[in-house]
């Protein structure tokens, strides 16, 4: 980033940062180079790329100019040093784990999260030898005695999936701190508009660019971004970025790479041979969501409090669980970690139980049914028979997704017309 960059205000940023007018035609829209392979400008070029002893395009699975902006732009957002760009969020997860860990080795996860995180960490990583023990981050003591010699990273999502819960960053960024671990956050229903986790104290962002960032329910896409701030080399326990990496003939990355280490792992390591790499089509769509970001989040927050008040005094409703309503246990803890903002998910417990909220979903008509947040269009869905289904019913309640809720996503469309939906479909139907 130019010194230059560092001055601008986020709206300049979400609109400017990495992208410049294309050299060869002056084209001003980040165009979508669709190619597989560059041209080397000669075989000393080409062994330096190689080498990594000049950074440039190879091979679109490793890097690709159009992906390149895309990089650039998040971790400017996330006020981070680099980014590496996957084909989803999930991709993102694994690529942001797979430097740091080793058959037997874990990670001590919140057990607030997005359900097809509790379900990739709980089950699909054991293949890989790894584990994952979740723990209430409210809880400190807990998440102390969760941490033990094998533990190599501690994931939390900032805005969490589906109830809207807050963590307290700050705190649970100290205890990483203490005991010498990375804090991977993942931010991706708050974006950096709302949370900038490395400003917080966490190490490595991850994203699903297939919400916010994209905005508009297009592509798929994930992000890790890397705050350059930690040092693997300190404790012994990273060795695929402080000591020779066989899969790179024994190039040592943090003391070649310094601050860089860990994206730059990313690309010639993660990229390389796991393959998770994000298409330039997808990469350009994203782009152009992450132009009105600020614009889009502002919308969604201020909608999302008028209809959560608006629930909140509705007789069906039993419960909301937006952080920023001042009845929000959490309230105090929002204002101070999200001071611009709750986001725009919550969950709705519904006084009918399991057949109230069935109803609810199949009576709305402007919210859609669908398996997705972060989308401009409100989205509804009932996360124990869907998203949540593969979790037993005591990880449903632990991550706010019992049998009697819905999660609401909601979005930029006129707040009275929302209402509106909500109310006919509440008291029984527009028929
Ligand atoms: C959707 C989501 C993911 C997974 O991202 P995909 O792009 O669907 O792979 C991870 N974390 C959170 C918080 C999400 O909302």
């Amino acid at each position: 980033m130019s010194d230059a960059l560092k001055t601008y205000g986020f709206e300049t940023l979400q609109v400017h940062a990495g992208a410049r007018p294309d050299p060869a035609t002056g084209a001003r829209q980040t165009p979508i180079y669709q190619s597989t392979a560059y041209v080397f400008q000669g075989a000393d070029h080409a062994a330096a790329l190689f080498d990594l002893k000049e950074i440039g395009f190879i091979y679109s699975r490793l890097t690709n100019p159009t992906v390149a902006v895309l990089q650039e732009r998040i971790a400017t957002l996330e006020g981070g040093i680099g980014a590496i760009c996957c084909a989803s969020g999930h991709a993102a997860q694994l690529m942001a784990l797979f430097p740091l860990m080793s058959p037997g080795c874990n990670v001590v996860a919140s057990n607030r999260l997005y359900g097809g995180t509790v379900t990739q960490f709980s089950q699909t990583i054991k293949r890989l030898g790894w584990s994952a023990k979740f723990v209430d981050f409210d809880d400190e003591q807990a998440l102390r005695d969760a941490i033990d010699d094998n533990t190599r990273a501690i994931f939390c999502e900032s805005i969490s999936n589906p109830g809207g819960y807050v963590t307290d960053i700050p705190a649970i960024a100290k205890i990483a701190d203490d005991v010498g671990l990375p804090l991977i956050v993942d931010n991706t229903a708050a974006t950096p508009f709302l949370c900038r986790p490395i400003e917080q104290g966490a190490t490595l962002v991850v994203h699903s660019t297939t919400k916010y960032l994209t905005g508009n329910g297009t592509v798929m896409g994930g992000a890790v971004v890397d705050s350059g701030k930690f040092d693997w080399s300190a404790s012994g326990k990273f060795p695929s970025l402080s000591d020779p990496e066989p899969a790179y003939h024994g190039l040592k990355f943090h003391e070649t790479f310094g601050p860089y280490a860990f994206t730059l792992h990313g690309i010639a390591i993660g990229l390389r041979d796991l393959g998770t790499t994000l298409n330039p089509q997808a990469a350009h769509y994203t782009l152009m969501g992450i132009e009105t970001l600020s614009l889009r989040m502002q919308r969604h927050v201020e909608n999302a409090m008028t209809i959560a008040k608006w629930l909140e005094g509705h007789p069906e409703v039993a419960e909301v669980t937006y952080t920023g309503l001042e009845s929000s246990p959490y309230h105090a803890r929002q204002k101070r970690v999200y001071p611009k903002g709750a986001g725009a998910l919550f969950t709705v417990r519904l006084a009918g139980g399991y057949e109230a909220c069935v109803d609810l979903v199949d009576r709305l008509e402007l919210f859609s049914h669908v398996a997705n947040l972060g989308d401009a269009r409100s989205l509804i869905i009932h996360p124990a028979s869907t998203t949540h289904r593969q979790l037993t019913a005591d990880q449903q309640e632990a991550a706010g997704a019992g049998s009697d809720i819905v999660r609401l996503s909601i979005g930029i469309e006129t707040a009275d017309d929302l209402i509106a939906d909500l109310k006919q479909a509440l008291e029984g139907g527009s028929t």
